[in-house]
């Protein structure tokens, strides 16, 4: 059986996207901080959970010495955005989060599962969850859009330093999906939270999914680089058609 890292699994596009590889028969290993909720998807999905913190060099060893020794699938989904803070106002502990997590926290773990990603027969995968801020940039979210233009960057660079060995590499590019993303990013602060999605239609965490596991269940051979999706309700990062405004 094919065996599958996610990061992030606790919530949102790396829970869904779990439940979706298991369905196409994939054995899970989970990783977040929120280690009850983690477990409790690991009893849903039939796969094993452990605590994760992406930040933490020594947090991502131990995670690592967890594993099978050979793994197929490798989902960085961990991350996410905090605040919606002009450049000028810079909030350095959120930017430096963002960084640790997004960016930081995907190296680390590409470089600690690198020797255990499958090189025989079909190979293997890294995923990398990106977003429409890795090629976009938007009022107050520098922080942000620097971190998945990074991802855009270091994914790309891996697809050139692997190329030539049995690592299949794609970068996923969700536009705005409604999870607990906009809840972390304005701090708990629910009703500002619930604001980002009204009027419109946004994409869900099982739609990501989706085009996860159509990117890794395509035949050995067909790298998909770069998926970019959207609702259909969002032309651009910061252009969104709610109902009641004019397009
Ligand atoms: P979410 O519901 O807030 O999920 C974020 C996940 O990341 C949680 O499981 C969280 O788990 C985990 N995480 C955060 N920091 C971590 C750390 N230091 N170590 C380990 N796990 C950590 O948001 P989401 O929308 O599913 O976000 C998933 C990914 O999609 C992120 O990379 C985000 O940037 C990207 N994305 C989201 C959207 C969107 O609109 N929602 C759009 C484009 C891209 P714990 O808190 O339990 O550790």
């Amino acid at each position: 059986m094919k065996v599958a890292v996610v990061t992030g699994a606790s919530s949102g596009i790396g829970a869904a996207t779990a439940r979706a590889l298991s369905k196409a028969g994939f054995h899970l290993c989970l990783g977040a901080r929120r280690v009850d909720r983690l477990e409790s998807l690991a009893r849903e999905v039939g796969g094993s959970a452990f605590p994760l913190d992406v930040c933490d060099t020594e947090s991502v060893r131990t995670f690592a010495s967890r594993l099978p020794s050979r793994i197929h699938l490798l989902v960085n989904n961990a991350g996410g955005a905090l605040g919606l803070d002009p450049v000028i106002e810079m909030d350095e502990a959120k930017w430096l989060t963002m960084f640790q997590s997004n960016v930081l926290g995907l190296v680390r773990m590409t470089r600690e599962l690198f020797p255990r990603l499958d090189q025989e027969g079909e190979g293997s995968h890294v995923v990398n969850i990106g977003s429409v801020a890795a090629l976009e940039t938007y009022p107050g979210g520098a922080g942000y859009t620097a971190c998945k233009h990074a991802v855009r960057a270091i994914t790309e660079t891996m697809r050139i330093e692997w190329l030539g060995l049995p690592i299949r590499v794609t970068e996923i590019d969700p536009g705005l999906v409604e999870t607990e993303f906009s809840l972390v990013r304005f701090a708990g602060d629910s009703e500002r939270a619930r604001k980002v999605y009204e009027g419109m239609t946004p994409l869900v965490a099982e739609d990501v999914a989706d085009a996860v596991v159509w990117a890794a269940t395509r035949p050995p051979h067909v790298n998909i680089d770069q998926i970019l999706l959207k609702p259909r309700d969002q032309a651009r990062a910061d252009k969104v058609h709610r109902k009641g405004n004019s397009p």
